[in-house]
């Protein structure tokens, strides 16, 4: 009787304990489960919410509801809302580690979250109505609802895989290739700038900086050291002084659309999309100047510059176009389909 229990216990050691290691370690033990099809995915998204610092689990479609309308003001035109919802669910999807994405880097166990610098913005309905108010509540937010459900389950994408979906508030008149802005070429990701972007406001703003805020806040130094010499009693002394650089900045590269790629600050240089996150900048389209001791620097546009536009996505809407138009002109070579239809990256 004893023999038995050990051989049933060795048996089931071996079928729940050994075998399935033994698996997973000839597999090279990284074991990820195969990518699903999209239309097997089970609509649940995992968001952290930054507000109240949880993960919460939401239905895809009343999360791209909360994001459209922190997003974009729900007042642009419907064709454009409608473009916004089809770019937060592709970019949402594009990171659900239930479909193999990456899900937040800056959140394990989220697939996305809430704050705009990282994923994307959201809000929840609550929140909303707060903002709008009783009365242009009700009427924006049927708006919105439009606008998701007349695109419900749609998405863009290029070549069958979804596409990374980026977009930004206002390009300043172009937008930029996205090799130009981060490092690699998207197919997808081309700058444009056409009567639509020229018709965006330009988001014109100034901010100033003393030499030594912009010391600190870059960690860098606009100081040189310079040696001069003085004869005192017939003979050479050198005295070492530390004085401001004759040129403390300096413009190295810009993109095709005029914005900062690489740029000299003290004895430091930095790319722009590093200096507009260091310094809270709208924009890397920018000029500047020095006087009394401070920098002021202009920037146009809001955002990274890549992908769509919302305020060129609203300029097109006005003119006539829809959706899918808007989509195909900041995405270049995309299509617009069922995720239920499409193939999975
Ligand atoms: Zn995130």
């Amino acid at each position: 009787m004893g023999q038995w229990i050990i051989v049933c216990v060795g048996f089931c050691v071996l079928v729940v304990v050994v075998i399935p290691s033994v698996i997973v370690r000839g597999c090279g033990f990284n074991v990820y489960p195969p990518t699903p099809r999209l239309s097997s995915f089970d609509h649940a998204v995992k968001v952290f919410v930054v507000s109240s610092n949880e993960i919460c689990d939401m239905q895809l479609e009343e999360y791209i509801k909360g994001v459209v309308a922190a997003e974009m003001p729900a007042s642009f035109g419907i064709e454009a809302l409608k473009a916004q919802a089809v770019a937060a669910r592709t970019f949402t999807l594009r990171r659900m580690t239930a479909l193999g994405g990456p899900g937040c880097t800056a959140n394990p166990g989220a697939d996305i979250c809430t704050d705009h610098r990282h994923c994307q913005a959201w809000i929840s309905q609550d929140e909303l109505r707060k903002r709008m108010g009783y009365i242009n509540y009700p009427i924006y937010a049927g708006k919105i609802q439009d606008a998701i459900d007349s695109t419900k389950g749609l998405v863009a994408t290029y070549q069958g895989n979804l596409i990374e979906a980026y977009y930004h508030a206002a390009s300043g008149g172009a937008t930029d290739n996205s090799e130009e802005v981060w490092s690699s070429p998207v197919p997808y990701l081309r700058g444009v700038s056409t009567e639509f972007e020229s018709k965006e406001p330009d988001f014109r703003e100034e901010v100033s900086f003393t030499m030594d805020d912009l010391e600190k806040k870059l960690d860098t130094s606009l100081k040189e050291r310079k040696s001069t010499t003085y004869k005192v009693a017939g003979k050479d002394v050198q005295v070492i002084s530390e004085e401001r650089m004759d040129k403390p900045i300096e413009i190295l590269d810009v993109s095709r659309a005029g914005r900062v790629k690489e740029i000299r600050i003290g004895d430091k240089v930095f790319s722009g999309y590093t200096l507009r996150a260091l310094l809270g900048l709208s924009s890397t389209k920018m000029t500047y100047r020095i006087a009394d001791n401070k920098v002021y620097i202009v920037t146009t546009g809001y955002g990274h510059g890549v992908g769509m536009s919302q305020y060129g996505a609203n300029a097109m809407a006005e003119a006539g176009k829809n959706f899918e138009e808007i989509l195909k002109h900041y995405y270049q070579g995309i299509q617009v389909l069922d995720y239920a239809e499409a193939e999975t990256r």
